[in-house]
């Protein structure tokens, strides 16, 4: 690596260091020209591939982008969308893979926007699964009322469990 201070094109490495949960690696290098030290920062490329084959890098901030849009004239915070974008990172990252299909990406997005707001999550989900007629729409909405559904039971069961535990 050069040197930022002197361009010297060499530098040593005198301390390592894991961030972020092991995504990153912050070197700390010295130049054994001027003596000056400087930091670098080593992170694993994931590449996106796209229906058409094109790779692109993960973006975040293109997460960001499809799901504001897919919240407009939601009560939706900017800072609920960052965390969401931030755990599609996370889960995209977590399979181990250098490239993702973008599909895989596309899915990662459903599962915590349905979570943060249904309306949001059907205008998505409409594109990513293309729909084509009110049917795609009732089956989705079905599913939807459905989880709902058991989640309510889920809470009702474990309420009762507690009440007869303190007995
Ligand atoms: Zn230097």
């Amino acid at each position: 690596m050069r040197c930022p201070y002197c361009r010297h094109p060499d530098s040593r490495v005198v301390d390592s260091r894991e961030a972020d949960d092991g995504q990153l690696i912050r070197r700390r290098r010295s130049c054994p020209e001027c003596g000056k030290r400087f930091t670098t920062v080593e992170e694993a490329v994931l590449a996106v591939v796209k229906r058409s084959g094109v790779t692109e890098p993960f973006s975040r901030t293109k997460i960001v982008t499809g799901v504001r849009k897919a919240c407009q004239g939601r009560p939706v915070d900017e800072d609920s969308i960052a965390l969401l974008a931030q755990k599609v990172e996370e889960t995209v990252r977590a399979k181990g893979a250098a490239e993702v299909p973008s599909h895989d990406v596309g899915l990662a997005i459903l599962g915590p926007l349905r979570d943060l707001d249904e309306v949001a999550y059907l205008r998505f989900a409409s594109v990513y699964r293309s729909f084509e007629s009110l049917s795609d729409f009732e089956r989705e909405i079905e599913t939807l009322r459905a989880a709902a559904a058991a989640r309510l039971e889920g809470t009702a069961g474990a309420v009762v469990n507690a009440e007869t535990r303190t007995k």
